[in-house]
């Protein structure tokens, strides 16, 4: 009876919804995907030194079909920018974008009065759940915005702070 007990205590319920979020924000698929300058900083996050493994979204798809989490990593010029729509259209939901790094946000350096060849920010294609600033941020910031997308989806930030390691280190 008393086992009974204790396993009637530590059963818990959780709604069907928030099961999916955690399952969802612990395993995103990022597309491969870069446009620019910002893509390189966004490869080194996926590499050994920043492990984005660890947070739970390395496997990067080489398909928008596999993919729910669109990176867009650089500038995008109005000649690119048809074939961007593309690939977001072709990912299936729930799917979400970060705008990595000042270009994506709202066209970066590229913006001047006649300018006539850069989308001024990737939100004018279609809806940003995550903007990073910098030009271009750091790995530590990209991984900052996918734990902020988690945080998004499941109401609850499940890790530190990600700091930039010491000025006496290589970068
Ligand atoms: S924000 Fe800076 S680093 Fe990133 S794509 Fe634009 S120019 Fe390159």
């Amino acid at each position: 009876m008393d086992s009974e007990v204790q396993c009637s205590q530590i059963v818990k319920f959780a709604r069907l919804e928030d099961l999916l979020a955690l399952g969802r924000a612990n395993s995103l698929w990022p597309l491969t995907f870069g446009l620019a300058c910002c893509a390189i900083e966004m490869m080194a996050a996926g590499a050994s030194r920043f492990d984005l493994a660890r947070f739970g979204a390395e496997v990067f798809r080489p398909s928008p079909r596999q993919a729910d989490v669109m990176i867009v990593a650089g500038t995008i010029t109005k000649k690119m920018a048809p074939a961007v729509k593309t690939l977001y259209d072709q990912m299936p939901e729930p799917k979400w974008v970060i705008a990595m790094g000042n270009c994506a946000i709202s066209g970066g350096p590229f913006v001047y009065p006649g300018q006539y060849s850069v989308v001024e920010g990737v939100d004018k294609l279609f809806p940003v759940d995550v903007y990073i600033p910098g030009c271009p941020p750091r790995p530590e910031a990209l991984i900052e915005g996918i734990l902020a997308l988690e945080k998004k989806l499941t109401g609850k930030r499940r890790w530190p702070e990600v700091k930039p390691p010491p000025a006496s280190e290589p970068a």
